[in-house]
């Protein structure tokens, strides 16, 4: 739509879209809307919309992935998650423990991302263990120890979810639904989560394509919840001196192909404690919007991945670091919008 098209100019285009028999997907932005059309079996006609009042162009999409894509709406996205947002122009750091273990362990850390700056907490109630034995997570009691973060700490809490019943737990508690790894293809999921009209922060699978990536956002927008959040978090290589290979290129892939956010996990993307900060700095130098850090009061005694928690020192440093480096490129952004 053009930029001053009116509201009703919109609702029109929406009338005309569900009277063809398709779904209208309206993805309001910080200057124009765009309606993105799905349900369509071939190539629609533009004529249909061209010439309605405040239709500024009616492009046809011909990737496989629509409304994710830059074709649809060349501005990026900007998530609002809680009380903040991913994607603007500040850097979200989401950290927090792998798992909630003890409201004395939580808060613990809780207390230090605060205060670094932090906006966003991360810790799981439901952990997709590999053996059943390990640890499972505190389920629906560690969802109120998180709530309890966000009231006395106001952070933001982003937690996972693994099944439906997860979903509508971490809709109540949380701020945000993390979908893990793990589930990335869980087709059924993704539908449900895109019932839901809470931010959803998507992990890459661990042998997943960019286009399978990006499918799985769609499956998501599909559904008509367009705040989508793309996390890299390493995928599975020969290589075996890190947990996984953590696939910094896919972020300016993502970054030319969609308007959403993507943020980058190293901490699962290298699973050792020392290479966890210089990969956060990478991370924030590639042009990620944000980076998820597990951090944990006493790494060794951690329920789950402390092999890869960073310590409250640790944890502080490395948002010093990142900090610096993100000023640099938002200084150079400006220079470069002003030259
Ligand atoms: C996690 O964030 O704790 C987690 C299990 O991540 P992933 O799904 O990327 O393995
Ligand atoms: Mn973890």
């Amino acid at each position: 739509m053009k930029p001053d098209a009116s509201e009703s100019d919109i609702q029109r285009v929406i009338e005309v879209v569900e009277k063809l028999g398709f779904r209208p997907h309206q993805m309001p932005g910080a200057s124009r809307t765009a309606i993105g059309i799905t349900g369509n079996k071939g190539a629609v006609d533009p004529t249909h919309f061209e010439n309605l009042p405040g239709v500024a162009d009616a492009i046809r999409v011909t990737k496989p992935y629509k409304l994710i894509s830059r074709d649809l709406r060349p501005e990026k996205s900007v998530v609002k998650v809680g009380n903040a947002e991913i994607g603007g122009s500040e850097l979200a750091m989401i950290a927090g423990p792998c798992a909630v273990e003890t409201v004395e362990q939580v808060f613990q850390v809780a207390e230090v991302v605060a205060n670094s700056g932090a906006k966003f907490f991360r810790g799981g109630a439901f952990k997709p263990r590999t053996s059943p034995y390990a640890f499972q997570g505190k389920g629906e009691d560690g969802l109120k120890i998180l709530a309890e973060v966000r009231e006395k700490y106001g952070l933001n809490i982003v937690t996972e979810a693994m099944d439906e019943r997860g979903i509508d737990l971490v809709e109540k508690y949380g701020d945000c639904i993390q979908i893990g790894a793990r589930n990335m293809q869980n087709f059924s999921l993704l539908k449900y989560v895109g019932q839901t009209r809470k931010p959803v922060l998507l992990k890459r699978g661990m042998a997943a394509t960019l286009e399978e990536f990006l499918l799985a956002a769609e499956y998501i927008m599909a559904e008509g919840n367009y705040d989508v959040i793309l996390c890299e978090r390493g995928i599975r290589t020969f290589g075996t001196h890190a947990r996984n290979t953590l696939d910094l290129s896919v972020v300016p892939a993502v970054q030319k192909l969609t308007h959403l956010p993507i943020i980058v996990d190293p901490s699962h993307g290298t699973g050792r404690n020392y290479m966890v900060n210089p990969l956060a700095r990478a991370g924030v130098a590639v042009g990620a919007d944000g980076l998820i850090i597990e951090v944990h009061p006493c790494p060794e005694e951690a329920l789950c991945d402390g092999a890869q928690a960073q310590t409250l020192e640790q944890y502080q440093e490395l948002y010093t670091q990142i900090k610096a480096i993100h000023s640099i490129l938002t200084q150079e952004e400006m220079t470069i919008a002003s030259a």
